[in-house]
């Protein structure tokens, strides 16, 4: 179930460093219908590849195990459906496809608003009970992993080759990242584009976001690093820019000829080079800077506890990183508005998962905004809410709702 890296996943080199290390932390999916304290653990360590640039983490787990039955949907979350349907539109902008094939399609959020753009849609993921729901809405999709392996099987499916491959924050579950790029190009016609939204290593870095490090994530790019893996495998950049999904994503677009590239991604190039995020140096001081928040946090919170009880907002990744790393054992339970999650329990902990209406009936004197990329979103859905808001990142933020700072 677990084996260990000791080669790069994108450049092959041996010459990686250990960066940052936490102890062992239960797959964030993993929650339960009963209080189980007992799941398993895994440790997880960050390598920086001093050849290629790239973060990754050293420990693999098997992705069955990770994706089969997945619980994050996104067309649950109001800001990520408005994500789509703007990038949607700046895919029939930017590169005007006749067809699109999505790499880990999930519910259909990407695919609906491309084909009501008339576009033809495809969509492959590899949890069986997401594809689903996508199907149901008529789009589509199949259930199986984009990779070489099965490369005949999902082009006899889609038929003709497609004009754009894409993939949104699932480039970096993907154990292969090479593989996957050559079952991109031989699925591509001839002038097709790739074009790529991942988590930022910049932002990483900038946002100090230790909590999206988990074992899903097995990657974590530069526009540096990605550079050197799309042209090892011929793909070359053509425009990127920074988006602000997830705290701060990276959107490419890459096509298999040599050119020019946009102003915006010469830009990005020269400031990581300026920053220093293609130097183990940065990734030293981030880890360093990311356990004294970690210890900020738990301190801040266990005094909060002693006023009063404290809810976790948000049951993503995140609030199973804080939950553990920083010992919040002691909060009461977590908000989450997905269907998937409410009713169970939070990954190796006793901590229940409530749906928002519970938090209106019995809100606690203290939320723990374990979302914190959507604070001001999260509070503005609660006007209702007399309390203390907190959010852990980019720093540590404590703020009374407005109501309750009247006399
Ligand atoms: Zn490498």
């Amino acid at each position: 179930m677990l084996d260990d890296l000791f080669t790069c996943r994108c450049c092959e080199s041996d010459d990686l460093h250990e960066v940052f290390s936490l102890p062992p932390i239960p797959l964030v999916g993993a929650f339960t219908k009963e209080s189980k304290v007992d799941v398993e653990k895994f440790p997880i360590t960050l390598l920086f590849c001093q050849s290629c640039k790239v973060l990754q983490i050293r420990e693999n787990i098997d992705e069955q195990i990770l994706f089969n039955q997945y619980s994050f949907s996104s067309s649950t979350i109001n800001s990520l459906v408005t994500h789509f349907e703007d990038y949607a539109a700046w895919i029939k902008k930017l590169v005007n496809p006749k067809s699109v094939l999505e790499v880990g399609s999930n519910d259909g959020i990407l695919l609906l608003p491309l084909q009501k753009m008339g576009i033809r849609a495809f969509g492959v993921d590899i949890s069986s009970n997401i594809t689903a729901i996508a199907g149901a809405k008529g789009l589509n999709v199949k259930n199986i992993k984009f990779g070489v392996q099965n490369q005949t099987e999902i082009s006899g499916w889609i038929r003709e080759k497609v004009d754009l491959i894409t993939a949104s924050n699932t480039f970096p579950h993907n154990d292969d990242p090479n593989g996957f790029l050559k079952t991109a190009r031989m699925l591509l016609s001839d002038g097709g584009k790739i074009s790529l939204e991942v988590m930022y290593a910049g932002s990483l870095e900038e946002n100090l976001q230790w909590d999206t490090i988990y074992h899903e994530h097995l990657h974590f790019h530069s526009l540096t690093s990605l550079k050197n893996l799309f042209e090892r495998n011929g793909f070359y950049i053509e425009h990127a820019e920074i988006t602000n999904m997830h705290a701060g994503s990276l959107r490419v677009l890459a096509s298999r000829v040599e050119g020019a590239m946009t102003e915006s991604a010469q830009k990005i190039l020269g400031t990581e080079e300026h920053r220093g995020l293609n130097r183990k140096a940065t990734w030293i001081e981030f880890a360093k800077r990311s356990s004294s928040a970690i210890s900020i946090c738990r301190e801040k919170l266990i005094e909060q506890n002693l006023l009063g009880p404290i809810a976790a907002y948000g049951a993503s990744g995140r609030a199973t990183m804080w939950i553990h790393a920083a010992n919040l054992d002691f909060i009461q339970y977590v908000v989450d508005a997905s269907p998937l999650r409410a009713g169970h329990y939070m990954p190796g902990s006793d901590i229940p998962i409530q749906s928002p209406s519970y938090f209106k009936e019995a809100p606690p004197s203290a939320v723990f905004v374990s979302a914190w990329n959507y604070f001001d979103g999260i509070i503005g859905q609660h006007p209702e809410y007399q309390g203390t808001w907190i959010a852990p990142l980019p720093v540590y933020l404590q703020k009374k709702s407005e109501k309750n700072e009247k006399p």
